[in-house]
């Protein structure tokens, strides 16, 4: 039997809502249970895919190839399990499944309704993710916060399925208490009026996440208690962290994990937070550092900083840096400068590793060719990501195979040597502006060719039967086949083909410490607990410059 928790936000969004649900999820899958968890985003969009990262963070990629949001993310990397396409729900997503039913009259002539027809449609994607994973604890993330217009029919949703089985679901507020500068107390008013909220739409909260930048004292506790109906001992501290992987021991120390068992008379079945403790300790206690610089192209952004953009990308370092006990000192390097100024290329010196992340479109694209080349030449370890390695790939021809103004058609359509170039189904795609959830996405399999960089990486250069791994991609353009031989010849190393479509999916140099750039996003797969190979051999090499 399922059960389902509730994560519903209050006071404030971006207070850590993903991560409070990432991490009861890690405390009750350590109890012995099984559990995944759930992201329903109130916009339009039908996925993640057709939205500005500045405005919207990470689009994260799933193995089964959906483009969602980081929370996702968040909940694999806390879980250490995937999470599938079903567990992301939009209310594009919600209603286009609703319209699509009417059309096919499904709905049998009767008059379709918000409520409650899309409330159904929410119920009835929740309750699909416990068919299929059996799962004993699903927790759902509703996005946005209570009193907005927006998540009000999920609200319902949650609502409906607490009258259908009260003993069965649990609901959590997550809340903010803000500490005035001029008052310097911390104050609960605007939780008491969260609760509210919610109340008024037929929800009382069991549990009151108390989001603030210190832990809440004994008085406040005892007010939010009485104020908001729920027992003292159920108002639980969630101060600011250093590092968002202490927040299931901080809720574990609040006892949350056992108060939510008892609410459902459960037990703990066995208790296995020790490799994450282990871990923990050591993120508070690396002080030896590695530094590693991202080259890209950046921009002021909106309500989501730079990180939340490439979130996957600084989280695989960190893991990776972890593992060898290192400190990751990221910094972020803005391409555009190598264009105008190239004797700062000198700088990338100072980095023990060099990345250039997946992005789009030209600016900047230049400055990055430039420090790809450098990295290359003087020996940097350097790790490309999709759009680097379709730059390294650019990089290679036009300065080792002598392919003078090679480039990707992505940035320039008449260059006389596409070696980056549209397969003709996206070329279609894009013909008939058909955009959202086009490009190649989610995992495909990639054979790994023996006495390689990636060989080592992926398989420690034991021999393997079917050197094959899985891995997720999110990208229109792929590099062209036609110049594979040249390249090849040139000295350049296809160390990863996908076994199916002989598309290109790793690059590497010899006689460099460590130069490989991937088709894929490794990133996707870095967990705390299991850092991506890739990442790993590459920190490691770092660490050595
Ligand atoms: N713009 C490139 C493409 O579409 C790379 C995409 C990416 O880096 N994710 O193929």
């Amino acid at each position: 039997m399922t059960r389902y928790i509730f994560i519903i936000g209050g006071v404030l969004s971006g207070v850590g809502k993903g991560t409070a649900t990432a991490s009861i999820g890690r405390i009750l899958k350590s109890y012995g249970y099984k559990t995944t968890a759930i992201k329903i985003d109130p916009y339009i969009n039908v996925d993640a895919g057709t939205m500005n990262p500045t405005e919207h963070g990470e689009v994260f990629v799933t193995e089964d190839g959906d483009e969602t949001d980081q929370d996702i993310g968040i909940y694999e990397r806390f879980l250490d399990e995937n999470i599938y396409s079903d567990n992301y729900m939009t209310t594009g997503r919600v209603y286009q499944a609703v319209i699509n039913r009417e059309r096919r009259l499904e709905y049998k002539g009767k008059c379709v309704e918000a409520i409650p027809h899309i409330s159904e449609e929410v119920i009835r994607r929740i309750k699909r993710v416990s068919q299929k994973t059996k799962a004993d604890f699903i927790l759902v993330e509703i996005g946005g916060t209570v009193g907005e217009y927006q998540n009000v029919l999920y609200l319902e949703a949650a609502r409906m399925m607490h009258l259908e089985n009260p003993k069965n679901v649990l609901f959590i507020l997550v809340s903010y208490l803000p500490i005035p500068e001029k008052l310097g107390e911390m104050k609960t008013k605007p939780t008491q009026q969260a609760s509210r909220l919610l109340n008024e739409v037929g929800i009382q909260p069991d549990f009151i996440l108390c989001r603030a930048k210190t832990p809440l004292d004994q008085i406040r506790k005892r007010k939010i208690s009485v104020f908001c109906n729920v027992k003292e001992e159920d108002v639980i501290s969630a101060p600011d962290v250093d590092s968002i992987y202490e927040i299931p021991l901080n809720f574990e120390k609040e006892g949350l994990g056992k108060k939510i068992l008892k609410k459902f008379n459960l037990r703990i079945k066995k208790k296995n937070l020790k490799d994450w403790g282990r871990l923990v300790k050591t993120i508070k206690t690396v002080k030896k550092e590695v530094k590693i610089g991202i080259v890209g192209k950046y921009f002021m952004t909106g309500e989501f900083t730079l990180t939340d953009s490439y979130l996957s990308v600084i989280e695989a370092i960190k893991h990776a840096s972890w593992f060898f006990e290192r400190k990751p000192i990221i910094s972020w390097i803005e391409s555009e400068k190598y264009e105008k100024d190239p004797k700062s290329l000198k700088e990338l010196k100072n980095f023990n590793g060099l990345i250039v992340p997946g992005g789009f479109g030209s600016r900047g694209t230049e400055g990055k060719i430039r420090a790809i080349s450098y990295a290359r030449r003087n020996k940097i370890p350097f790790l490309g990501l999709c759009f680097g390695l379709q730059l390294a790939v650019v990089e290679f021809a036009r300065n080792v195979a002598n392919l003078k103004g090679a480039h990707s058609t992505e940035i320039n359509p008449k260059t006389k040597y596409p070696v980056v170039d549209l397969m003709p189904e996206q070329l279609k795609k894009i013909q008939k502006a058909h955009y959202g959830g086009s490009m190649r996405l989610g995992a495909y399999p990639c054979l790994i060719k023996e006495k390689t960089l990636a060989y080592r990486a992926y398989f420690n250069n034991k021999k393997v039967k079917e050197p094959i791994v899985f891995e997720r991609h999110r990208h229109r353009y792929e590099v062209n086949n036609q110049f594979k031989e040249i390249l090849e010849k040139k000295g350049l190393v296809f160390s990863g083909i996908n076994p199916e479509s002989n598309l290109i999916e790793i690059i590497e140099l010899k006689n460099h410490p460590f130069f490989l750039a991937t088709q894929f996003h490794p990133e996707f797969k870095s967990r705390p607990l299991s850092p991506h190979p890739l990442f790993k051999e590459f920190i490691k090499i770092a660490i050595k410059r």
